[in-house]
């Protein structure tokens, strides 16, 4: 949540959420009307799924994405089944999605700024990697950075890589390298989070990224399933050992998504070989 004269709101989250998130309003003693700008970082179904349905609620507000995502906030046919097919009973957990009505919504392109007022700018840095309609915004002035899942999520404090199919390589670094080349101060991830030392963060992400690619690319060669190379990963990179200690739901969610950025890392290595 951003607030300067305009209200902007970045990432609403899926169907399920929009409760919580109107609650999280009013806790701020401020009326879902107030809201001048939806932003999201891309249109997957966790961050993006409910923006139709708040923006039932917030009359004023504007839903601003890439370019590449308007038409399946228009129509979220494809965008719901793909949800379905990638995450099965999560995707009906988050909810469905609402269509965005095609007059509200706009096309944030590369390096526009979004001026809230009172000195609160933000600036759209297209990094596609995690997602190609991926986007991440920067707030100058405070040098915070609005990463989306370009660089990963963050769970306990541990940066897991989030790589789901289709995944590119050399797209993700160079976005990486991008929002270094920023120099933030502080880093926020849309799972979950504001960091300090951001370019530590980004730099951690990036040789993370290589290394994964490196093991998970030569173990999908040698025929290694998904689920053994979520093994063979996890003895690499202690990082992981999170996991352990996360209860039986939590663990089945990360153990999923894992899978998914092993798979997006094996479809992408082999395409490169
Ligand atoms: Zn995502």
């Amino acid at each position: 949540m951003f607030c300067g004269q305009r209200k902007a709101i970045v990432d609403p989250g899926p169907k399920s959420a929009i409760p919580n998130l109107l609650s999280a309003l009013a806790e701020l003693n401020m009326s879902p009307d107030e809201i001048d700008y939806i932003i999201l970082t891309h249109i997957h179904i966790d961050h993006a799924g409910g923006a139709g349905t708040a923006l039932r609620d917030m009359p004023r507000a504007k839903v601003l994405a890439h370019g590449q995502a308007v038409r399946h906030l228009v129509d979220p046919t494809k965008l719901w089944e793909a949800s379905l097919k990638t995450l099965g009973d999560l995707a009906l957990q988050y909810g469905s999605i609402e269509p965005v009505p095609e007059d509200r919504v706009a096309v944030a392109t590369d390096l526009m700024t979004i001026d809230l007022g009172r000195g609160l700018v933000l600036e759209v840095h297209l990094t596609p990697g995690h997602a190609s309609h991926h986007l991440s915004l920067f707030d100058r002035e405070n040098s915070i950075l609005i990463a989306g899942e370009a660089a990963g999520v963050c769970v306990n404090g541990v940066i897991r890589l989030a790589t789901p199919p289709p995944f590119r390589l050399d797209e993700t670094l160079s976005s990486i390298d991008r929002l270094i080349s920023l120099e933030p101060k502080t880093l926020c991830y849309g799972h979950f989070g504001c960091y300090g030392n951001a370019v530590e963060r980004l730099r951690l992400a990036r040789s993370k990224l290589l290394r994964w690619y490196e093991t998970v690319g030569s173990a999908a060669g040698q025929g290694r399933t998904a689920e053994e190379i979520l093994v063979l990963l996890k003895e690499k990179d202690r990082d992981l050992d999170y996991l352990d200690s996360l209860g039986q739901d939590a663990y089945r969610r990360e153990h999923d998504l894992l899978i998914n950025s092993i798979n997006g890392l094996g479809q992408s290595a082999r395409g490169d070989a």
